[in-house]
């Protein structure tokens, strides 16, 4: 009877029982109820006229689904008098949906589907796509572009990192994408859900240092106006990636030892000791062994900190992996700056591919921005948008025929001065042509011999001859 009385309560209608047999355990029921002052009705007569059909359908649905709820089988409720049909009061009668003699009928008005099972399935639906989201950041580093052997290993060993507390101990140049390994390395381990913070060592002034990792107390010193935590603090639970980790001044090297070895840390000017688990990653792109040997940093935490050293091998070694980068960073900058370029043209290809990448990665994307910048859209980038220098008299980089890029000779003698490159300038001459007329001047000295030619251009037979077919097809 809860239930007609909440009803009761809250003035929808007053609820007496007329009959009532319930047996839980067969699952019976029948039930038959008179209804008073029905607010269904009252509300119906207030603005229509007497209804043929009974009115107060959704308090007849209430009773239905309460029943339902609490017998464990379908019970449907029928009003047999009405109000708003002009009978003094109304009356109901519940029982199992299929003692109705119009059972058959009901079953049509009543999908299966319900909302609540729909509300089911998008349940679970939602912790499915959730689940699809952890294991896509599990999967960050494999995400990430490259599929060269030297990177594919370097991925292998952080995946067995992630898994154990390890610290990590990144080494390789400036720009390899160390930082990018570190995120991966969190995003696979079981702290993804914790905070990563990623600190440049090198980009922190040295006497800040201390007070930046680890906090500092309000009146430590002159403009300490308040007490703030320290990266570190910020990272607790998480991962802290430390790169160019060799800049630490001689006291955070102290302090970072006493976290690795205690798990606490002390703010500056501070003497409450704050418990601290964070797992490190450090990088370097100096040698840290030559750091020690030179006194410039910790043996006990060189040691502690290369408990897992991964190597992240530069650009150049994993040239394979530039055309899948490229298009990685031309579709990502054609998004930022809203362009449709058509990638890169196959000879600015060829110059990437041959590049040295003294910058790494990093070089790569800054490189393809300034080309997605300065390309049109439904246009190739070409080498000149990727090497604006090729085009600067005085310029740094020369490509060579086989596409090599390197500092071109009169360039280091004397910069700017060289006539040829002057007068071919002056000329607006394209490199096409300039390679055509080489190649002719090449062949014309080797008589006609594409081998002997092939040797003064210092490339080979087959590539000359590739050459020369493309130069008949520009005829
Ligand atoms: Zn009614």
């Amino acid at each position: 009877m809860v239930g007609p009385q909440l009803h009761s309560i809250r003035g929808l209608v007053h609820v007496t029982p007329l009959e009532l047999d319930l047996d839980l355990e067969k699952g019976s029921f029948f039930g038959r109820f008179e209804w008073r002052n029905s607010f269904e009705a009252q509300v119906y007569l207030q603005h229509h006229d007497i209804s043929k059909d009974p009115v107060c359908w959704s308090q007849l649905g209430y009773a239905s689904g309460y029943t339902t709820y609490f017998v464990g089988r379908p019970i449907i409720y029928k009003e047999v008098a009405c109000v708003g049909c002009g009978h003094a009061h109304c009356e109901i009668v519940g029982k199992p949906a299929e003692e109705w003699e119009d059972h058959a009928e009901m079953e049509r008005m009543l999908p299966r589907d319900s909302l609540a099972e729909e509300l089911f399935a998008l349940q679970s639906q939602v912790s499915e796509l959730q689940e699809t989201i952890k294991a896509g950041k599990r999967d960050a580093i494999s995400n990430s572009v490259g599929r060269s052997r030297a990177f594919r290993e370097a991925c292998q060993l952080i995946h067995r990192a992630a898994a154990s507390k390890a610290n990590v101990l990144l080494s390789g140049e400036t720009g390899a994408g160390k930082e990018v390994f570190a995120r991966g390395l969190h995003a696979a381990s079981p702290r993804a859900d914790q905070p990563f913070v990623a600190v440049n060592c090198a980009s922190i002034p040295p006497d800040l240092i201390e007070a930046e990792l680890f906090g500092v107390e309000k009146g430590a010193y002159t403009g300490a106006t308040v007490s703030r935590p320290g990266k570190f603090e910020r990272a607790n639970q998480g991962t802290i990636f430390l790169d160019e980790v060799v800049e630490l001044s001689p006291r955070a090297q102290a302090s970072l030892l006493r976290v690795l070895q205690e798990g606490e840390l002390e703010r500056v000017g501070g003497t409450q000791v704050h418990k601290i688990n964070v797992r490190i990653v450090a990088a370097s792109n100096e040698d840290l062994k030559q750091a020690v040997a030179n006194g410039k940093f910790r043996a006990d935490l060189y040691y502690r900190l290369n408990v897992y050293p991964v190597h992240i091998p530069p650009l150049r070694e994993r040239t394979e992996d530039i055309p899948l980068l490229t298009e990685h960073f031309v579709s990502k900058y054609n998004t930022l700056y809203n362009k449709r370029t058509s990638g890169v043209s196959d000879k600015a290809m060829r110059a990437l591919m041959h590049y040295q990448w003294p910058g790494n990665i990093r070089e790569l994307e800054n490189m393809i921005e300034r080309g997605v910048i300065l390309t049109d859209s439904n246009q190739m980038i070409d080498e000149h948008a990727l090497f604006p220098s090729l085009t600067e008299p005085g310029g740094m980089k020369a490509i060579d025929p086989t596409g090599h890029l390197h500092a071109s000779a009169t360039q280091t003698a004397d910069p700017g001065h060289d006539e040829l490159c002057e007068q071919l300038l002056a000329e607006g001459f394209s490199l096409d042509q300039l390679e055509a007329r080489l190649i002719r001047t090449a062949l014309a000295k080797a008589e006609g011999n594409i081998t002997h030619a092939a040797r003064l251009l210092s490339i080979t037979r087959p590539q000359l001859a590739y050459r020369l077919d493309k130069l008949k097809g520009l005829k």
